[in-house]
């Protein structure tokens, strides 16, 4: 440390694996790290892998992961320059970011600004659109008040529409309507629980594609104005909304439609001013791609991007944050190989009930081509109060095979006692002929499990 450039601080305003993840960039970066946590995370073992760690309120998520206030104060305390939100909590909270630089710090991420824009989709839609970039038929703005207006709106996108609402997000506030007489009453509902779960009861409505694949472009922005695409990710394997199993690359997708669409979602970085790590996700059916959202925040499953493209995309997220330029170009960035992550969920397998607990023996697996991000270890505890993942095995592979055989290995050597988890589901899902043969759609977990039963 010399007196010049004094030893940065990041505060992470996360918990569990993401926490870790956040510990180790920063350590790699030579940065002090430091943590809030709530109550029932007092003494987890990943906190003592940090320099300095305060308790920030009780178990309860809104008294302390969301209590903006104390998580400023304890940031502040603990002598942070930046803060890391993660994933979740107050990751695409504009009234946070726009606290955090109040109280001088940087928030690992785009500004205030940048992420209400983003984070109103229809907005962001306009923007894409304005960009160049593909989007599902519609328009880019709210729906009219007059209910005939709404219905010349549907006869010209076509049934199946899908009604959503324009600050929605985690899969709620969305209704698909299939005939013009039901679509009065679903536009009223639609905006009455935009209104009570988004305290926004703008609307807008799109065409409802049938069977589309989940594929999203990871892209990575400096401050001063370079933006680039670290390739795709295919995360169709989900379960009402939560995504079970990603992939990177997505299977048998034109390379040269993908490049096109990672170009275009680099260039609208750009002209949004965007900094720091974010995705664009899109549903892709019939060689078609179509933007839907995008998250301005590192998502769970970056680390197959990091498998295929051998970056560091949380410590590139920090670097970017401290006003770094981007250390590589577009043309620097190859993909190679597959890579496969399983989330691995504290639940019963077959009835997904959560099944939190004192996790009383765990093995994880390893070997070439495994990593296993989880700050999980023997005798830790599954708290009921957060989401119930516990981990994510990830695998490479030279090849998509090689990458699903390793997989397979690494559930079958994983072993947790104490707490039920999701590992048996997904031995099953990588066995399953619809997913090894690659571009399953959306629907596919749901029919598969249909079938089973
Ligand atoms: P949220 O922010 O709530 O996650 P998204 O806009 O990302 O909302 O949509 C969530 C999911 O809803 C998508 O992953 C997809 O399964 C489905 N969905 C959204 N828009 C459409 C559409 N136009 N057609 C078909 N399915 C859609």
């Amino acid at each position: 440390m010399s007196d010049q450039h004094p030893v940065q601080t990041v505060f992470i305003a996360n918990r569990g694996e993401i926490a870790l993840r956040i510990i180790r960039a920063s350590r790699r970066l030579g940065l002090r790290v430091v943590c809030g946590f709530s109550e029932a995370d007092r003494g987890a073992p990943y906190l003592d892998l940090a320099d300095d760690a305060i308790c920030i309120g009780p178990a309860a998520a809104a008294k302390s992961y969301l209590n903006i206030p104390a998580v400023i104060q304890a940031a502040q305390l603990l002598g942070a320059d930046l803060v890391h939100p993660g994933y979740g909590f107050l990751s695409e909270n504009a009234a946070f970011a726009e606290a955090v630089a109040n109280a001088g710090m940087v928030l690992i991420g785009p500004n205030a600004d940048v992420m209400r824009r983003m984070g109103d989709k229809v907005e962001a839609k306009a923007a894409m659109i304005a960009a160049g970039v593909p989007c599902v038929p519609g328009p880019d703005s709210t729906l009219p008040k007059d209910p005939e207006a709404v219905k010349a709106i549907a006869e010209d996108i076509g049934y199946p529409v899908i009604l959503k609402a324009a600050g929605g997000g985690g899969g709620r506030g969305m209704r698909i309507v299939r005939a013009p007489e039901d679509l009065a009453e679903a536009s009223m509902l639609t905006a009455q629980e935009a209104a009570r779960f988004f305290g926004n009861p703008d609307i807008y409505m799109e065409k409802f594609l049938q069977k589309p694949r989940h594929v999203e472009i990871q892209i990575i922005a400096d401050a001063h104005g370079q933006a680039i695409w670290l390739g795709d990710r295919d995360c169709s394997m989900q379960r009402r909304h939560q995504k079970l199993i990603e992939e990177a690359p997505a299977p048998s997708i034109d390379r040269a439609l993908i490049a096109e669409v990672g170009e275009r979602c680099a260039a609208s970085c750009r002209e949004i001013g965007y900094v720091g790590a974010g995705t664009f996700e899109f549903l892709y059916e019939d060689g078609q791609f179509y933007f839907i959202e995008m998250n301005t925040r590192i998502q769970v499953e970056h680390p197959v991007t990091e498998l295929v493209t051998g970056l560091d995309i949380v410590a590139l997220q920090i670097d970017m944050a401290r006003g770094a330029k981007l250390p590589v170009t577009q043309d620097q960035i190859t993909t190679t190989g597959h890579a496969i992550e399983c989330r691995i969920n504290a639940e019963d397998p077959d009835t997904f009930a959560p099944s939190p607990g004192r996790v009383t023996a765990l093995h994880m697996p390893g070997g070439p081509g495994v990593r296993v991000d989880t700050h999980m270890v023997a005798g830790a505890e599954v708290s009921a109060h957060y989401d119930s993942m516990i981990a994510k095995v990830i695998t490479y592979g030279a090849t998509r095979d090689e990458a699903l055989a390793r997989a397979q290995t690494a559930l079958a050597e994983l072993r947790i006692e104490g707490v039920k988890s999701n590992a048996p589901l997904h031995s099953a899902l990588l066995d399953d002929p619809g997913f090894v043969a690659g571009g399953i759609s959306i629907h596919h977990f749901e029919q598969w499990l249909s079938k089973k039963e």
